[in-house]
């Protein structure tokens, strides 16, 4: 049979593959075009998303909204969704085996989607691609990976709660339509390559 949006989006609303479905009142299994060349992955639902099933509702999707503006976008154009679907209790982090469970969702997401580009909002989606990076060295750079480009960047909701990354979030949206430009011609990275920690943040991958 095959795999939609639709269908992923049904299977997280009766999913209880782990603990998160107790604290689910949507799930959020996230919402785009199929066609988007732009994939937001977050961290997971907070309170209102849980109550409305939307991905980045509240103060950070107001924040991501504007973020978007500054480039010309709107949230239409772009998928956007959390690698837990369903709240964790209390906004706590979610769980290395909570992630894990949620995992096939988010692959089969990526799968349909095929974006050009995969911006990680934040610790949890980043260190899927790279999992021992810190966030603070490598944001705002972007590396090739399985044919799209991997663009690591802050949550904005830890923007809204540290007011000094605001400038380094808006600089790294302002180099999207630049990097997306450039994809096609940026070599792949190898496999277990993170970007550099110790290097400057590049300006143009090449
Ligand atoms: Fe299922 Fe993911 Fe929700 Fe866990 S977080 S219950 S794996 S949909």
């Amino acid at each position: 049979m095959t795999d939609t949006l639709e269908k992923i989006a049904e299977e997280v609303r009766a999913c209880a593959a782990c603990e998160l479905h107790h604290s689910r009142a949507l799930g959020v299994p996230g919402v785009g075009p199929a066609n988007a060349e732009i994939m937001f992955i977050g961290e997971g639902p907070g309170f209102h998303e849980n109550q409305q099933g939307q991905p980045f509702v509240g103060a950070a999707g107001d924040y991501l909204n504007e973020l978007l503006q500054l480039i010309g976008l709107s949230r239409q154009d772009t998928f956007i969704t959390n690698v837990v679907k369903c709240r964790p209790p209390g906004n706590r982090d979610p769980l290395p085996e909570e992630i894990e469970a949620c995992k096939a969702f988010l692959d089969r997401q990526i799968v349909l989607i095929n974006p050009k580009m995969i911006i990680t909002l934040g610790r949890y989606s980043m260190a899927r691609w790279f999992p021992s990076a810190r966030i603070s060295k490598v944001h705002g750079q972007a590396r090739r990976m399985g044919g799209r480009l991997i663009y690591p960047m802050y949550h904005p909701a830890a923007a809204l709660h540290q007011p000094s990354l605001r400038p380094l979030l808006e600089e790294d949206f302002r180099r999207i339509p630049e990097l997306l430009r450039q994809v096609d011609s940026i070599a792949e990275a190898a496999e277990d390559e993170e970007p550099p920690e110790e290097q400057p943040r590049q300006l143009s991958l090449f």
